[in-house]
């Protein structure tokens, strides 16, 4: 006997193995085979076969060990194959995001745990009541995405609660994804005290031992519920009842490195094979889904009212065109006025910057030298806390020198503009008497350490939270009355659609964070552009005419979600190679008026550690045609091995 097996390795062809006597396997089996030099190489069976077309039978090897026990379903090998098709990645890479590592099948024993199950009943308002019956209508019948669309603080989180307590009773698995693993220890604890035991928590950071125990028992179909980051996806459930994608609209949802994929996209297509329920949730929805909920091909609930039943907090915009800053300082008086009041009633505030570090541009006055890093086109942030100049792009860490390396100037080095170091500094000469926090993914850069300053501030011991966009997720603080934003501006200008949504969705979250328990809390946004169409619907709170304008433009412009995009970058150390590589890309000539190719560009960030970085975007009418074209492409020009190549799907980025 022999068979076809998909190796975890970056080929998307199969290899043909001999089987040894009572070895038994079938499609899907995971198989341990010799592959190259490694003795060691975890694989699936994809086919067998009794005899081989060709008399090469001497060469093949054998498979070396059988998981008698373990075969992935025919649900999760059309997963794969989709996964596969659609963002161009082999398929042996993308089997491996189901596998993990070869530790989870080192040994077989699996603990058994019963779950207690003591759901608290939770009194519903009108609002809420309402939408989870009009959830629950569609359980177990309607596999396509319903959108849970809810203010800030509206109470969605309750409402997919009783949908999970439904879908759980029927012994089924359920999968709550989130967008960072920060947002975890918070809906975690929410979790327990509604149902009365720990749901799994899922991310790159958890014990072999725990990875290993959650694989195993979502392979069995015990009743599980998972919450997790975007490797959760891969777990290999076999009951599966339900996918929660909380804050469907982060951008964190969409991998970046390795294998280029997003979570909640393939979440939708796992709902849709597994035939099971799927609730995009978010009070932000992306324009992505925003259009499908137009096109009715997504059911929409929406929740209006904030929970408390307290209006949302008032928001007023601060023209620093009339209110000017003082030299080297970044927070206006009507925001240290309220400050000031909101301090001496006890509440707390919190102040959002999205720029980490000290500063993020240091120059010498005297030559007008940047401290840039070597290795990447950008200046380096200077973060004043660890003493260190730091490259947001590749991490180098570079030393603070006072005196200018290049004309050797003393003391010349002056630090411009503000990161939220910076602030929390002024913060401490206007309020000395006031304990000032940062937060930002420097300082909280682990689940525990984020939970800590969560906790700081959920228990008052913290006053001012300076903090990045970290922060406006979907954190609760019922004391927080006053939220100050410092530039609004970063980011409404500029080309970048996305960057533009990015901002509003940003803002209009930061901007629903204060005055959440029992009063009503007030927004200060500061802008050097006060009449921009996207501020005015942002203080108007008219989400609707923001996504009614925004769609219009993408149409207008002929970008997602209204064409298809594949970015391909390609770097290299030696420029011109990298250069006339990207040039043979573009050199062949399509015959389709489907197809647009533009570029190679220098990408934004044309030197990013020490490589040189072209990209190339192609647009489609439809994403099959675009990928036969990509593929095409890349058969036919095969890369130079000093060279590397990115191929984006759906890019979200573009430096
Ligand atoms: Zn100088
Ligand atoms: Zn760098």
């Amino acid at each position: 006997m022999f068979c076809n097996i998909i190796v975890t390795r970056p080929f998307d062809q199969y290899f043909t193995y001999k089987l040894k006597k009572g070895q038994i396997v079938k499609e899907g089996t995971i198989v341990r085979v010799p592959f190259g030099r490694t003795k060691n190489q975890l694989g699936m069976v994809i086919e067998t076969m009794r005899t081989l077309p060709e008399k090469k039978e001497y060469k093949l090897k054998n498979v070396e060990y059988v998981f008698e026990e373990i075969l992935l379903s025919k649900q999760i090998i059309r997963l794969i194959n989709w996964i596969s098709d659609y963002t161009l990645e082999p398929r042996g890479l993308v089997l491996k995001l189901f596998l993990i590592n070869n530790k989870i099948f080192e040994e077989n024993k699996i603990e058994q745990k019963n779950n207690l199950f003591k759901p608290n009943v939770v009194k519903l308002n009108n609002d809420q009541a309402i939408a989870s019956q009009k959830i629950k209508d569609l359980l177990f019948k309607f596999y396509s995405p319903i959108v849970l669309e809810g203010v800030t603080g509206s109470g969605k989180t309750e409402v997919y609660f009783e949908i999970v307590e439904e879908v759980y009773k029927k012994n089924k698995q359920i999968l709550i994804m989130v967008p960072e693993i920060s947002l975890t220890p918070q809906l975690e604890k929410r979790f327990l005290e509604r149902f009365g035991f720990n749901p799994e928590v899922w991310h790159s950071k958890i014990s072999d031992k725990k990875r290993k125990s959650i694989w195993s028992r979502s392979y069995l179909g015990e009743p599980i519920v998972v919450i997790g980051a975007r490797s959760s996806l891969f777990l290999p459930f076999k009951k599966l009842g339900l996918i929660i994608v909380d804050e469907e609209h982060d951008i964190s949802y969409k991998q970046e490195d390795n294998i280029r994929y997003h979570a909640r996209d393939i979440a939708t297509v796992r709902a849709k094979i597994e035939k099971c329920n799927i609730i995009l949730s978010s009070a932000t929805p992306s324009l992505e889904t925003q259009n499908n909920i137009n096109k009715k091909k997504y059911k929409h609930v929406f929740l209006k009212s904030q929970f408390s039943g307290i209006e949302l907090p008032k928001i007023e915009l601060i023209n620093l065109n009339e209110n000017l800053l003082k030299k080297d300082k970044w927070i206006s008086q009507p925001i240290i006025d309220e400050l000031t009041s909101c301090l001496n009633k006890k509440e707390q505030a919190l102040l959002f910057l999205n720029r980490r570090g000290y500063s993020p541009l240091s120059l010498c006055f005297e030559c007008g030298y940047r401290y840039q890093c070597n290795q990447c086109t950008s200046w380096l942030v200077m973060h004043r806390s660890k003493k260190r100049l730091l490259c947001h792009h590749c991490g180098v860490i570079y030393p603070i020198k006072s005196d200018c390396p290049k004309c050797e100037s003393k003391e010349s080095i002056k630090l411009i503009g503000p990161g939220i170091e910076r602030i929390q500094e002024e913060l401490g000469i206007l309020f000395p008497q006031y304990r000032i926090g940062v937060m930002s993914s420097d300082v909280a850069n682990t689940p525990n350490k984020i939970k800590n300053i969560v906790e700081n501030f959920e228990n008052n011991k913290i006053d001012i939270l300076v903090a990045t966009q970290i922060m406006a997720k979907g954190y609760h603080f019922p004391n927080l009355s006053f939220v100050g934003v410092l530039d609004a501006d970063a980011g409404l200008t500029g080309g970048d659609m996305r960057a533009i949504e990015r901002t509003y969705n940003l803002l209009q979250q930061v901007s629903g964070r204060a005055g959440r328990a029992n009063k009503r809390g007030k927004v200060l946004i500061q802008t050097y552009f006060p009449d921009q169409e996207v501020i005015q619907s942002l203080i108007k709170r008219d989400r609707k005419l923001f996504v009614q304008q925004a769609l219009k433009d993408r149409e207008t412009f002929n970008i997602p979600p209204f064409t298809y995009m594949t970015s391909i970058i390609i770097s290299g150390h030696a420029k011109s190679q990298a250069e006339s590589y990207a040039q043979k890309l573009v050199q062949h000539n399509f015959s389709s008026k489907n197809i647009n190719i533009l570029g190679p560009v220098e990408a934004p960030i044309f030197l990013l550690r020490g490589q040189h970085r072209y990209r190339i975007l192609i647009k489609g009418s439809s994403r099959k045609l675009l990928n036969e074209y990509t593929k095409f492409l890349l058969k036919k020009y095969p890369l130079p091995p000093s060279l590397k190549r990115i191929i984006d799907v759906d890019p979200y980025t573009f430096m």
